[in-house]
């Protein structure tokens, strides 16, 4: 029989009562009740945002709000610094050329992080870029950057700082308030376990002054709409209904956690992921490894796409495998969102069995022995 287990860094699992309030009747959106939910999900992200700033959000995918970001802070020619290390960061130049403005990019290695000298470098080079856009866990490698050490450059000067936490917001630290972050961006079907079609921005106070002067063209991703009708309940737009029920009840669930240790348990599920992958004998592909999720560089002759195919068609394990130029050459196992450690453990036994069927020689259990290890210490 088979059973079907998503290791994916997004969408993720969702809990049970999530699911259920999807299942019950639709509400009107502009109704009491729906005004009150609207109202304690903008204040409950608060708690997961770390942050005292207005959360604002939007009816699409992440990138509705990478997109908004760009919009609605910038003007036509602005020149900007964007640290490309994989997709997501090639993402925020893509979006930003849309809209006409000038990116300087810094270019690093996928797998690696950027050097936050490296920041403060280019940003004297070029003192009149308007914001830098970074990315706190880019999911396709895996790789984690220092977003607390690039606000700590950003925070006294003039330029923003504007990070796409994506996948990792509730997986990996973000203070936006205490490290003086301008603007962060995610959404709902990653660490706050809902389907895929919420997606939310945080300003602070000279986001917000930036959104003044900005020209470029906006309408459904009009940051400055969504956050005055947000502040009452409300929305410019049919929100997902749903959803905003689902998340509702994910939220709950973090807060009573509490963010510190839901970002504590997303730490513990990394490392002991980590240390499976160095005892199975294999590398990580990331030189700093976000808790999001653990890339894992496959051995030359392993074909990553068809591994990744067969444990989804033959065991129901869904792990994501490489994007763009890691295609087939790395696999991805996400500790995301609504798991712990006996996930983790089901995560690494399914990976070691299924390389030991396609031939790849293995000890079977010295994964999952390093990761109980691992589990184990961080109880002590
Ligand atoms: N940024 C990061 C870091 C992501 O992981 C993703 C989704 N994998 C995105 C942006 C894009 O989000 P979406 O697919 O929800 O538009």
């Amino acid at each position: 029989m088979k059973k079907s287990h998503l290791f994916t860094p997004g969408p993720t699992p969702i809990p049970p009562e999530a699911l259920l309030a999807m299942a019950q009747p639709i509400d009107y959106h502009r109704s009491e009740d729906a005004v009150a939910l609207i109202k304690d999900v903008l204040d409950k992200l608060k708690h997961v945002f770390q942050t005292e700033n207005d959360v604002l959000f939007l009816t699409s995918s992440g990138t509705g709000a990478m997109d908004g970001a760009v919009s609605n802070l910038l003007c036509r020619d602005d020149k900007v610094i964007v640290i490309r290390s994989g997709k997501f960061g090639e993402r925020w130049a893509e979006i930003c050329e849309a809209y006409g403005v000038k990116v300087i990019p810094i270019d690093i290695r996928w797998g690696d992080s950027v050097a936050p000298e490296v920041v403060e470098s280019t940003l004297s080079t070029h003192p009149d870029a308007k914001a830098i856009f970074a990315t706190l866990c880019e999911t396709s490698t895996g790789a984690l950057h220092d977003i607390e050490s690039i606000a700590r450059i950003t925070q006294s000067t003039p330029t923003l700082l504007v990070v796409d936490a994506v996948s990792a917001l509730g997986a990996d630290d973000l203070q936006m308030d205490n490290w003086g972050v301008d603007v962060v961006v995610s959404c709902s079907q990653k660490g706050l376990m809902t389907p895929p079609g919420l997606a939310f921005a945080v300003l602070n106070e000279r986001a917000w002054k930036a959104t003044e002067r900005s020209n470029l063209p906006k309408y459904y991703f009009d940051f400055r709409k969504a956050h005055q009708r947000g502040l009452e309940g409300s929305v410019p737009y049919t929100p997902a209904v749903t959803l905003l029920a689902a998340l509702q009840c994910a939220l709950n669930r973090i807060c009573e956690e509490g963010i510190r240790n839901t970002i504590s348990r997303h730490n513990r599920m990394a490392i002991a992921t980590r240390s499976a992958i160095k005892a199975i004998g294999l590398q990580l592909f990331a030189a700093s490894p976000a808790n999001t999720l653990t890339s894992i560089r496959l051995p030359d002759g392993l074909d990553g796409k068809a591994y990744v195919r067969m444990m989804r068609e033959k065991h129901g394990i869904t792990y994501a495998g490489g994007q763009g130029k890691l295609s087939g050459k790395i696999v991805r196992i996400a500790h995301l969102g609504w798991m712990n450690e006996n996930d983790v453990i089901v995560a690494i036994s399914a990976f070691e069995r299924g390389l030991s069927e396609i031939g790849y020689d293995i000890r079977l259990g010295a994964g999952v022995t390093a990761a109980q290890e691992g589990f184990k210490k961080s109880m002590e």
